[in-house]
């Protein structure tokens, strides 16, 4: 079992069992979460005995960092890691200095911050049930969940690794390996742990949750009301088109997606993030985007454009700069806001849906 794995109540009740006082839950969660603490001898506030018992009984660390890959200018890290059962996940630091602010989401296209920015992305399944074709993920199949441990561990070795620089985590992504709302009770177990005030107390509006549109889940997740903000992979406006490269269209069409995106902004008015892969003469004309901003005609919403990154199962091309503008500019003429995200960390193959590259060719 791993440590991470157990939520507050849990862990308390384990040391009850134990005859431990209740306050040593506490002081071994802010060992971990607060001091970044990753073996059992680090935790030299506790008894000797107990240091041992927790080690017999738990995993303290359930990532094996296989490999680090460094992109070439230096901004962007992927970190493969191996699993207890010999599975492998990837993760990937992205930061943006002052002079190259990340688009905030939040705000219109040509508002930048002024800050610098260490944004995670993060796995939550060895591989992806979903089967999109230009994803790399999709490609290598389904092979497990990843438990909410698994999920919290990758913030946590990244937040050890920038605390040696004095640095911390800004945002996290859930937009790594898998699909999330496939594994919804785990990844909202991590979520909350990740931001539990007594945990690592990381802010909820600095995740985001990207999903290829499972509707129940977007319901749910509306509902439950997290200040964590909501990002839906849509990639075409028509469903014969995006059943061609999104096999999930078949059990969820566009409108049902749509309309549990507008019950999502009805329940917490909070602004969704559509994504969209740009595909050279697939889902990039100016008619396609017309079509895409009635769909989205009323919603609080904005779309996040992407350049396609290649990947070896897939043929589409990016789309050119200048088609990718021209995109942009025929949303915003029919009130849809938008912004083309820059590529990061293509040489290295961390760019999004490129993971599984390196897990997919050991
Ligand atoms: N399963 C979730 C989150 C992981 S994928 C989802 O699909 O939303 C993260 C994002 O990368 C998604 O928007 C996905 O559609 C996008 N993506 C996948 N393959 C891509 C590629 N080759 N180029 C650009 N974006 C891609
Ligand atoms: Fe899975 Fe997301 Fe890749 Fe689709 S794009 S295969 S849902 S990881």
């Amino acid at each position: 079992m791993l440590l991470y794995d157990l939520d507050l109540p849990t862990l308390t009740d384990t040391l009850k069992q134990w005859n431990e006082p209740a306050y040593r839950a506490k002081q071994i969660w802010q060992g971990l979460y607060q001091h970044l603490y990753n073996s059992p001898d680090q935790f030299t506030n506790l008894p000797n005995t107990l240091r041992i018992r927790l080690a017999e009984n738990f995993n303290f660390s359930p990532l094996k960092s296989k490999l680090y890959l460094d992109s070439s200018d230096g901004q962007t890290r992927k970190t493969l890691f191996e699993l207890h059962d010999g599975q492998v996940i990837e993760a990937v630091l992205m930061r943006y200095g002052p002079e190259e602010a990340e688009p905030d989401p939040r705000h219109s296209s040509h508002v930048t911050r002024h800050s610098s920015r260490r944004t995670l992305c993060i796995s939550t399944q060895a591989g992806c049930a979903m089967g999109c074709v230009f994803c790399a993920t999709g490609q290598m199949g389904f092979k497990r969940h990843l438990s909410s441990g698994e999920i919290v561990a990758q913030v946590m070795v990244y937040a050890r690794m920038l605390r040696e620089e004095n640095l911390s985590v800004t945002n996290i992504v859930f937009m790594g390996m898998g699909e999330p709302f496939h594994n919804y009770d785990n990844t909202m177990a991590a979520v909350d742990r990740v931001n539990d005030p007594d945990g690592y107390n990381f802010g909820a509006r600095r995740m985001t949750i990207s999903t290829v549109g499972l509707v129940p889940q977007i319901k749910r997740f509306a509902d439950e009301k997290r200040q964590v903000n909501l990002a839906i992979s849509l990639h075409a406006a028509d469903d014969d088109e995006r059943l061609a490269i999104m096999p999930v269209n078949k059990r969820y069409r566009i409108d049902e997606v749509i309309e549990a995106c507008r019950y999502y902004v009805d329940k917490t008015h909070r602004r969704v993030t559509f994504e969209w892969a740009l595909i050279n003469g697939v889902n990039d004309s100016p008619e396609v985007a017309r079509k895409l901003a009635a769909r989205l005609k009323g919603l609080l919403c904005h779309v996040n454009a992407i350049p396609l990154n290649p990947t070896t199962g897939y043929s589409g091309k990016a789309t050119d700069r200048q088609r990718a503008a021209k995109f942009k500019e025929t949303l915003e003429q029919a009130g849809v806001p938008c912004t083309i995200r820059m590529k990061r960390g293509i040489d290295i193959a961390a760019g999004c849906g490129q993971l599984a590259g390196v897990a997919a060719s050991l």
